[in-house]
């Protein structure tokens, strides 16, 4: 379906010149005179365009009694700068006086509602998990970057902002320069089809806040910015003021858009890892060795994976209680994670169960790291009521020298190393057994 879109305006001609060019471009169109008269079924629109009056503070007013916070306000008209600055205030997105540049402004305007709603979804999602982010009270220093023929008065008043660091420089110099800036302020004369899809490539602006200023007699301009992915345009004439709070808005947008994607960093990282013990868990695991074994590099080099079981393990439980367990599950999970090179990966496949893949390993290199990681769990305890308690573990590696013998699939490495596990087990428990795949 169509975003939904509301039109106040007065006069009758413009509403239909309104509802004619937008429903022609797939919106879902409302009319009515003023906010008050507006029918509007169970959901309110995502749009608000109305016509500016001479008080936008009660106008917005009036739009947010009847529609809530939800949808985007924005203004038609022509005012001059100081009743510009009022509306923007007022907290209507934009001010705009052409249908091209209305269009643009509503695609831009849409596309990040949805980015703002994706992330309350996900904020509450969060919250219902527990895991939702505590908002530090300090802020670090903002960075902005004012690029080409930015005002002097514009810089004036952004520099007196708290907390905010003003940088000018050139197009080159800003493509070229890899220290990030929060908020970049391309000047009117910026040509923005060209700088926009560079910064939008790069590492160090990717994220960044992007400000476009344009000339009066350039309002393609604003188009062309706004369809090039630019976060705001706005007219070179505007107060300093209303840039300033463009650039505020910019930044908050941003927080936003930051914290939603730290939430899905955060949330790939929990289907990737035990609970636990924070070690990477089965399904993880089994992608892991797919790529590992599919790659030519590690195949040639050779490689290993080891199945690591607790011995006895059951007997803990039944002694000291599930929780003791847990904590000797958890303490033998940082031998391992201390005991092993950085490249190798270590995952808790459940229960007592881990599995380690050594990439790049001889199979004397294998042998050897799995004593030292028999031994070293050994030789640890944690302390319980009648004094201290280790464990040790069964150790069965199934080895993939270099080079050698065909291919071995997944499955088939984990049935060796499961099948060594076994022997371990059935030859006393707290040893090693290693077998290898291409014998
Ligand atoms: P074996 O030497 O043959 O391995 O003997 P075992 O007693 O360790 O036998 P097994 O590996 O089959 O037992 C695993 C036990 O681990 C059974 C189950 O009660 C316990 N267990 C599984 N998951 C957890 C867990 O998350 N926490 C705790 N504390 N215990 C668990
Ligand atoms: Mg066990």
């Amino acid at each position: 379906m169509g975003h939904r879109l509301l039109v106040i305006a007065s006069d009758a001609v413009d509403r239909i010149r309104y509802r004619s060019e937008f429903s022609a471009a797939g919106y879902d169109v409302m009319m009515a005179e003023k906010p008050g008269d507006a029918v509007v079924e169970s959901n309110p629109p995502d749009a608000v365009l109305a016509k500016l009056t001479a008080d936008p503070l009660r106008q917005l007013r009036d739009i947010r009694a009847a529609f809530g916070d939800r949808p985007v306000a924005i203004g038609i008209g022509q005012p001059d700068a100081g009743l510009r600055l009022q509306a923007i205030a007022a907290g209507f997105s934009d001010i705009v006086t052409q249908m091209p540049v209305l269009r643009a402004r509503l695609r831009n305007a849409m596309r990040q509602s949805e980015t703002v709603s994706e992330a309350e979804r996900r904020r509450s999602a969060a919250q219902i998990l527990g895991l939702a982010e505590t908002r530090s009270a300090f802020q670090t220093p903002r960075q902005i970057t004012l690029v080409g023929d930015v005002a002097v008065e514009i810089e004036a008043e952004v520099a007196t902002r708290k907390n905010w660091r003003i940088k000018r420089c050139t197009v080159s110099h800003c493509l070229a320069d890899d220290r990030r800036a929060d908020v970049y302020i391309l000047g009117p004369g910026v040509e923005t089809d060209v700088i926009l899809p560079e910064l939008r490539a790069r590492d160090h602006s990717r994220r960044s806040a992007i400000l476009s200023l344009h000339d009066i007699a350039d309002e393609q301009g604003a188009v062309r910015a706004l369809d090039a992915r630019a976060s705001d345009v706005a007219p070179a004439w505007a107060l300093p003021a209303e840039i300033a709070l463009r650039v505020e808005r910019a930044l908050t947008r941003k927080d936003s858009d930051d914290a939603l994607r730290r939430q899905a960093d955060a949330s790939m990282k929990l289907a990737m890892t035990d609970p636990l013990t924070g070690l990477y868990n089965r399904r993880y695991a089994h992608a892991y060795l797919g790529q590992t074994l599919s790659d030519p590099d590690a195949r040639d080099d050779g490689y290993c994976a080891m199945m690591i079981d607790i011995d006895r393990f059951k007997q803990v439980n039944d002694t000291y209680g599930h929780a003791t367990g847990d904590q000797l599950i958890r303490m033998i999970s940082e031998v391992l994670r201390n005991n092993l090179r950085a490249m190798d990966m270590v995952a808790r496949l459940g229960g007592d169960e881990f599995l380690v893949v050594m990439p790049k390993t001889t199979p004397e290199e294998a042998g050897m790291a799995a004593e030292r990681l028999r031994d070293r769990v050994a030789g640890e305890s944690i302390a319980v009521k009648d004094g201290q308690l280790g464990a040790t573990l069964s150790i069965g590696v199934a080895i993939k020298p270099a080079a050698i013998g065909p291919a071995v699939t997944a499955d088939d490495l984990l049935a060796a190393a499961d099948a060594a596990l076994y022997v371990a087990k059935a030859a006393g428990r707290n040893c090693v057994h290693l077998v290898d795949t291409a014998a």
